[in-house]
């Protein structure tokens, strides 16, 4: 249950928020705006764009899937050189790329970083999809939440953060996505959640910790999720960096981290966390 009003809530142990997720959701929404993620190529374009909530085709899904991949570990400015690459050479199909030679496909998501790894990657993705879904990507959406994840998970390349990607903006079911923004960000602003989690379940992974943290903060809306996922990104770009702005932050006042952290000067955490 989320009450929005809140300005502390206790959550499984003694942890004590200044705010809760949604109300942070809010404030970044007023500040950046909608960031409509993920961007797609329109037909017959090359570059892809940002866009609201038209429908997407069952190319651009599969182009989302392929972003997915292409953006481990690098930042998105570089996937979308390498998909404007492979839309200029016409090869961002299932079938094309099922059938690529790895070198080749390597040569042209060069700027994406690991091309060999992940033009292996892709490759294997599309002979999947090709073998078990005659390449119709929408065929595997249609699984449930729970065994779509599973199946994505079992395939070679693809963890959490990238199936989970998948799910959210190409199947289109609420899944919180945990990069290593979110990871910083909720450390920072939330510093209590993992303390928490802990307790609850020693044998989780802090991407499960911050995924059930924040999922059980928010409701499982598909569109908040989404755009949460992408304020969090501007966020940890503009300000939260690694050296964070703190100072210039607009969330300074609310923020655990600027206060003071487990600070015993902090008012707000003295002697409750
Ligand atoms: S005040 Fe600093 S740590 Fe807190 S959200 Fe802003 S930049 Fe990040």
């Amino acid at each position: 249950m989320v009450a929005l009003a809140a300005k502390e809530i206790k959550l499984q142990s003694n942890a004590i928020y200044l705010m809760l997720p949604l109300e942070l959701y809010r404030k970044l929404l007023f500040f950046y705006g909608r960031q409509n993620w993920w961007p797609v190529t329109e037909k017959g374009k090359t570059i892809p764009t940002y866009r609201s909530r038209k429908r997407l085709t069952e190319t651009q899904k599969f182009e989302i899937a392929i972003g997915a991949i292409l953006a481990q570990n690098t930042n998105w400015k570089n996937v979308e050189k390498a998909i404007v690459n492979l839309n200029r050479a016409k090869m961002l199909s299932c079938k094309k790329i099922a059938r690529a030679k790895q070198q080749k496909l390597a040569g042209l998501i060069l700027l994406s970083g690991y091309f060999n790894q992940k033009a292996k990657k892709i490759i294997l993705f599309a002979k999947y999809l090709e073998k078990n879904y005659s390449c119709r990507i929408e065929k595997l959406f249609e699984k449930p939440f729970g065994e779509l994840r599973m199946e994505l998970l079992s395939l070679n390349g693809i963890g959490p953060e990238t199936a989970d990607s998948i799910i959210l903006f190409a199947a289109g079911k609420p899944v919180f996505v945990i990069d290593a923004y979110t990871a910083r960000i909720a450390k920072r602003f939330f510093p209590g959640f993992l303390k928490a989690s802990r307790k609850a379940s020693a044998s989780k992974s802090l991407y499960e910790e911050a995924q059930i943290f924040f999922e059980s903060q928010l409701p499982s809306d598909l569109e908040i999720f989404r755009e949460f996922h992408a304020l969090i990104v501007e966020h940890a770009k503009r300000f939260c960096r690694k050296a964070p702005l703190c100072k210039e932050c607009f969330l300074n006042n609310i923020c655990q981290f600027f206060l003071g952290g487990k600070n015993e000067e902090n008012p707000y955490l003295r002697g409750i966390v």
